[in-house]
């Protein structure tokens, strides 16, 4: 049966309401303005311009440190320093290596962990600012609605379909039902962040992919409320070491924020060979330190998150632009890996994507050609000389912590070149070794359910919500693989990876099986990413479930 769908025609439309978003939209929904008050022709509208957001609420998706560089922002929004939620400018920086019980600061806190002039913030709060400055404008933004599949057209795109509402898990109809739209636009913008469902359509069908494939990391992340006087507001510290192997990449943070708020979290590199390795037990062990039991103790867990980073760089990112379609933010590797921001590098490539769509818009034709403008935009602006600077930074952790601080020291120096360049790198989930008869770990962790937690816990604190009764929305094709080939190999690394208790392995009559618990999915991705045999496709459900990334 074909499902009947109402159809939205639009100039633009952007997928993903976060900063890279909410930027493009907010900057050419300025340009139109400008344009049309100076009496240009064609004469243009903002409400043309339609924003899609499978978060709840405007910043519900959103999770991130953070510590904003404000030079994206502060080109978008001159005087954002006025209205804008910034939590707390950072006071103070810090870098140390842990050992499992000191913790040693660098003498002086290397450039990439240098913080002055920038703000401590939460980005959940600073997306809903700057959705509302989007809406103001007369753009049309809708949040709990997802884009589903892509609608190409001939070598490009012309819009997305949106989420169908009111199925059930079987995939029929219930009395709530709603078709999905079929939403068409001159130019669609995937905004989607790390991974983005329809980004990962679009760069496989057109071969999009750079030199390297993208390479991710896991945040995993607490809020906490801290009693006075354990950490001051807009100090910020970077940790290395414990409790990472030297073999894994990754390092913590911590960062003080008002109303004795603590944002803690640790990053793992997507690229471990150790299938049973659990980045959210990492996290946990991390605040056992003394360094952290110290700022934590008698503090209580506010909210949880966990969603994944594109590592890669310059070298991952994927041609951007297709006959009306655009690729910018994380999806498109607006990343810092080096000084873990992507912020403004979102928010700026979503200006370049606004300022090439203008353009596009103004002259009636939006095909791959005129597009090709935003890369060349972006070779031009300061976006690509911060991402050139680092654009074999991630790839030197290949060789463990010691390999990459090596590399990295060689980089610093040579602006970037280092020993080797490019660099290449292997996707994530190559490099787990098999099992060779290695047993399960014959525990979980429980916690103590004071200072560290199991997943569960810390999914309730995520403020996750599906329905029970929708279809799954983790896509596993070959199930046979998960029961047999995927036990003997790497012992189901789903169950270790995912940091909200998704998949769990269970025997029904002596037979393995996979179940599935998607409604406790945070939407981090790293399933879509970690799996071993690449049989799990993450696609959107229903727009509205998800986690709720409040004050996060
Ligand atoms: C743990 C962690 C810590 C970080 N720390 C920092 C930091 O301290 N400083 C810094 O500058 N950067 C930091 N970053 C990176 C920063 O958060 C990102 O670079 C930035 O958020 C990217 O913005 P974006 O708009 O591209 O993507 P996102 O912020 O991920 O926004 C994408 C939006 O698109 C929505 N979406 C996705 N798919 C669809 C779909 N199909 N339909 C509808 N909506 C969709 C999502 O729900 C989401 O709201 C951190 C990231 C993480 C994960």
């Amino acid at each position: 049966m074909t499902t009947q769908r109402e159809t939205l025609e639009a100039d633009v439309l952007i997928v993903g309401a976060g900063p890279a978003g909410l930027s493009c939209a907010l900057h050419l929904s300025n340009l139109i303005s400008k344009h049309n008050q100076s009496g240009g022709k064609p004469v243009l509208s903002t409400e043309n311009i339609y924003v899609l957001e499978k978060g709840r609420e405007l910043g519900a998706h959103q999770l991130s440190g953070a510590i904003m560089d404000p030079r994206g922002l502060s080109e978008l929004v001159p005087d954002f320093e006025k209205t804008a939620p910034l939590d707390t400018p950072v006071t103070d920086d810090a870098a140390f290596l842990l050992t499992s019980q000191s913790a040693f600061r660098f003498p002086i806190t290397p450039p990439p962990f240098k913080n002055k002039g920038n703000y401590v913030v939460s980005l959940s709060k600073l997306t809903k600012w700057l959705g509302g400055q989007v809406e103001k404008s007369g753009v049309n933004l809708f949040t709990a609605f997802a884009g589903a599949s892509l609608i190409y057209e001939g070598e490009g795109i012309a819009g997305v379909i949106t989420d169908d509402k009111g199925v059930d898990k079987n995939g029929k109809p219930k009395s709530n039902f709603t078709a999905g739209y079929e939403l068409r636009a001159k130019v669609t913008v995937l905004a989607e962040g790390a991974r983005g469902s329809l980004t990962k359509q679009l760069v496989s069908r057109y071969k999009l992919d750079n030199l390297n494939p993208q390479t991710y990391g896991i945040g995993v992340k607490e809020l906490w409320e801290v009693p006075d006087g354990r950490i001051q507001p807009g100090f910020v510290a970077h940790t290395l070491g414990w409790p990472m192997p030297t073999e894994i990449y990754g390092g913590g943070w911590i960062y003080g924020m008002q109303n004795k708020r603590v944002s803690i979290g640790l990053v793992v590199g997507l690229e471990y060979t150790d299938p049973f390795f659990d980045p959210h037990e990492a996290f946990q062990k991390f605040k056992t330190h003394p360094f952290l039991r110290h700022i934590l103790g008698g503090g209580k867990l506010v909210r949880y998150g966990a969603k994944t980073i594109p590592e890669g760089g310059w070298y991952s990112m994927p041609r951007t632009y297709v006959d009306g379609g655009l690729i910018i933010g994380d999806s498109a590797s607006f990343l810092d890996s080096q000084k873990l921001k992507g912020i403004h590098l979102a928010i700026k490539s979503g200006m370049l994507a606004a300022e090439t769509t203008f353009e596009a818009l103004c002259k009636g034709d939006t095909s791959a050609k005129t597009l090709a403008a935003f890369p060349r935009r972006v070779e031009e602006s300061w976006a690509k000389k911060q991402l050139w600077s680092v654009r074999n930074f991630h790839q030197g952790f290949q060789y463990g912590l010691y390999g990459g601080l090596f590399h990295a020291a060689f980089q610093q120096i040579s602006g970037g070149r280092g020993l080797v360049d490019p660099m290449h790198v292997h996707a994530g989930p190559e490099a787990y070794q098999k099992l060779n008869g290695r047993r399960a770990p014959a525990e979980r962790f429980k916690g103590d359910g004071k200072l560290t937690f199991d997943r569960l816990t810390d999914v309730y604190h995520s403020g996750t919500r599906h329905d029970d009764d929708e279809p799954c929305h983790l896509v596993v094709s070959d199930p046979s693989i998960c029961a047999d080939q995927c036990v003997r190999e790497y012992g189901n690394p789903c169950q270790y990876f995912c940091p909200a208790a998704v998949y769990e392995m269970t025997a029904e009559r002596g037979e393995n099986k996979l179940k599935i618990n998607a409604a406790n999915c945070v939407h981090c991705k790293t399933c879509d990413i970690m799996d071993p045999y690449q049989i799990i496709n993450w696609v959107v459900p229903e727009g509205g479930g998800g986690p709720n990334y409040e004050g996060m």
